[in-house]
């Protein structure tokens, strides 16, 4: 019964939990890459666009703005989670130690966990001794990290992961850009961008829990933004250097 309701309170207070957040975690990430590949290369892309670049400029900036910006994202990418990583694995091998030196305490500070989470004295202590003899290092990491020790994030996987993530944005502008005819060019791409903005803003909303209108709105406010600051440079450019 005890190893039952452990394994019930376990699977909980731990697994299900931190799966479904590191699973959000990718979704949002993904999306906030999508949204910066979207942004930046049609930012490159007007910006050349306004200085009168020919359909080559634009293909050459605009593949260039997608590499470095997917390179930087998996630099960065790769960078962050491997701290992250260092993090959880020193965390762990510190409850390791305190599990090896002292069982006793850390059982007692198991029991006191699941009292603290409204279990009856007993029933914590019987949690908390059936938890401890399947898995004492998982039980310690979920109820103390909030991680499974089973699942840290690879850092080659998450770098891997953004720059995919930014490229597919990136492809959007990009695509707009240079697909239609010259005169169509920057109605397409605009309508292109204030598309994948919305579809961005809104997803992203709806992840973190939040009404989508007011972020859809934000998120292809400050795509427009920097699209027409972009083209107002590239127009300034070229009447300075034509
Ligand atoms: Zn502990």
């Amino acid at each position: 019964m005890a190893e039952q309701v452990g394994e019930q309170v376990g699977a909980q207070a731990g697994g299900s939990r931190a799966e479904l957040s590191s699973r959000l975690n990718w979704l949002r990430a993904a999306v906030l890459g999508a949204n910066d590949g979207v942004v930046s290369t049609a930012g490159i892309l007007t910006g050349v666009a306004g200085a009168a670049g020919s359909r080559t400029a634009l293909l050459a900036a605009g593949v260039a703005g997608l590499l470095a910006g997917a390179m930087s994202m998996a630099a960065g990418e790769y960078v962050s989670v491997s701290t992250q990583r260092d993090t959880e694995r020193a965390a762990l091998a510190r409850e390791r130690r305190e599990l090896a030196e002292d069982p006793e305490g850390e059982l007692d500070e198991l029991t006191d966990y699941y009292r603290g989470s409204g279990l009856a004295d007993g029933l914590a202590r019987e949690v908390a001794t059936a938890l401890t003899e399947r898995d004492a290092l998982a039980a310690h990491a979920q109820t103390e990290l909030g991680i499974d020790p089973d699942v840290l994030t690879n850092p080659w996987e998450a770098a891997l992961a953004s720059a995919a993530a930014f490229t597919l944005g990136a492809l959007v502008p990009l695509l707009a850009v240079l697909l239609p005819p010259e005169s169509w060019r920057l109605v397409v791409t605009v309508v292109a961008v204030v598309a994948a903005l919305t579809l961005s803003g809104w997803a992203s909303a709806r992840l973190g829990g939040a009404g989508p209108a007011r972020a859809v709105l934000r998120n292809v406010v400050g795509g427009l933004l920097a699209m027409a600051v972009t083209y107002s440079g590239g127009v300034l450019l070229d009447q300075v250097t034509g």
